[in-house]
């Protein structure tokens, strides 16, 4: 397998806030780093569930909804991914998320948590949901970390992996 020139990010320097992961042609993928991996507690299964539900809900009625491509959580539990057609900055999307936290925060349900509409309807938790998306806003108003640092992991075989 070819060698491809791609580049992972060091999760042991790595603070909540906001990041860059990925720019590809129009869209560019912003990680939400909602704890600091490996050292804090991961985001529970229930409540990041609840963050998708919520967050995915508020960013595709807001007004930036056109250029939305994708709202989803990270595999490690410790934050959310957002693709955004256009020219986002991390700024921008500091601005638009501490809006989506805020309105989080005062929900009292998780839109479409029935079987039609969610393919695990039970596996939810507004009030895990609520204190993350709390803690968070908190980060992005208080103490922002926006600078990826670098690292590139080359398995046995020769892949390179990319976690986004
Ligand atoms: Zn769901």
């Amino acid at each position: 397998m070819e060698v491809i020139q791609s580049f992972t990010i060091d999760h042991t320097h790595l603070k909540p806030g906001i990041y860059v992961s990925r720019e590809d042609k129009d869209f560019i993928t912003f990680d939400l780093r909602i704890t600091e991996p490996n050292k804090e507690p991961a985001v529970a299964p229930a409540a990041i569930h609840s963050i998708e539900h919520l967050m995915a809900t508020w960013f595709r009625n807001s007004r930036v909804k056109e250029d939305v491509v994708y709202v989803g959580p990270m595999g490690c539990l410790t934050g959310m991914y957002i693709i955004m057609r256009g020219t986002y900055t991390v700024e921008d999307m500091r601005g638009l998320t501490i809006e989506c936290l805020q309105w989080i925060i005062e929900q009292t349900e998780v839109p479409a948590t029935r079987p039609e509409a969610c393919g695990n309807y039970l596996l939810h938790d507004l009030p895990m949901c609520k204190w993350e998306c709390e803690r968070y806003l908190h980060r992005l108003q208080n103490d922002f970390h926006c600078e990826y640092t670098k690292l590139q992991i080359t398995l046995d075989d020769g892949m390179v992996f990319a976690d986004a």
